[in-house]
């Protein structure tokens, strides 16, 4: 293990090294409904420091902040909603359309705030789907690449891989299955480190 790890966030020496498991999840469309695929993509270590971590969970556990970005497209609907009152000829189709986007808008904040709040105090208290562990995760996420060709990534630790009590808890925040999750603690724990880091995926 290297003596001096540089956080990947900061630049500052101090880190620790995380090693995190690549799921790739790949949607394939053909017949009727969608078919998921999902694969393990690369092991790889990435290097966060603890002020680094605490400064995204503060941030993420900030309801003002989620709720200013959450406004966005309901906002966006209030404006259609005044616009289409003052633009619309008939007056039947004016209230109409106005309160159908009006109301629209509102349902959406309603929603967004409830939603909010409920995960920021679980972002506070380190509870449900956001332990600090899921916490730590999503910021590795965010430095790293979100998509591989047609796949979607997600980024799970090394740790709670090898811990199959986890298993359900990851399958609730990634929707990953239990049966790769299980099959990639058994890859893990048979296969020598220096394979596991040089192995790549293959592309389809
Ligand atoms: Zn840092």
């Amino acid at each position: 293990m290297p003596e001096q790890c540089i956080c990947k966030k900061c630049g500052n020496a101090g880190a620790t090294d995380y090693p995190i498991v690549t799921f790739r999840t790949m949607t394939v469309h053909s017949g009727r409904k969608p078919q998921k695929y999902q694969a393990m993509g690369e092991v790889l270590s990435i290097s966060l420091c603890s002020s680094c971590i605490d400064a995204w969970i503060a941030m993420r556990g900030e309801p003002k902040h989620q709720i200013v970005k959450a406004l966005k497209y309901p906002v966006l609907l209030a404006i259609l909603a005044v616009g289409v009152h003052f633009l619309g000829q008939n007056d039947i189709v004016r209230w109409v359309m106005c309160a159908l986007f009006g109301g629209f808008a509102l349902a959406i904040v309603v929603s967004e705030i409830k939603r909010i709040r409920r995960e920021t105090t679980e972002i506070r208290t380190g509870n449900g789907n956001f332990s600090r562990d899921h916490m730590i995760e999503e910021l590795a996420a965010s430095l790293l690449p979100r998509k591989h060709a047609d796949a979607h990534l997600s980024y799970v630790l090394c740790a709670r891989v090898m811990d199959e009590k986890q298993h359900g808890q990851i399958n609730r925040e990634y929707g990953i299955s239990k049966k790769k999750l299980a099959q990639v603690r058994q890859y893990l724990m048979v296969t020598p480190e220096v394979e596991v880091k040089a192995w790549k995926p293959t592309n389809r």
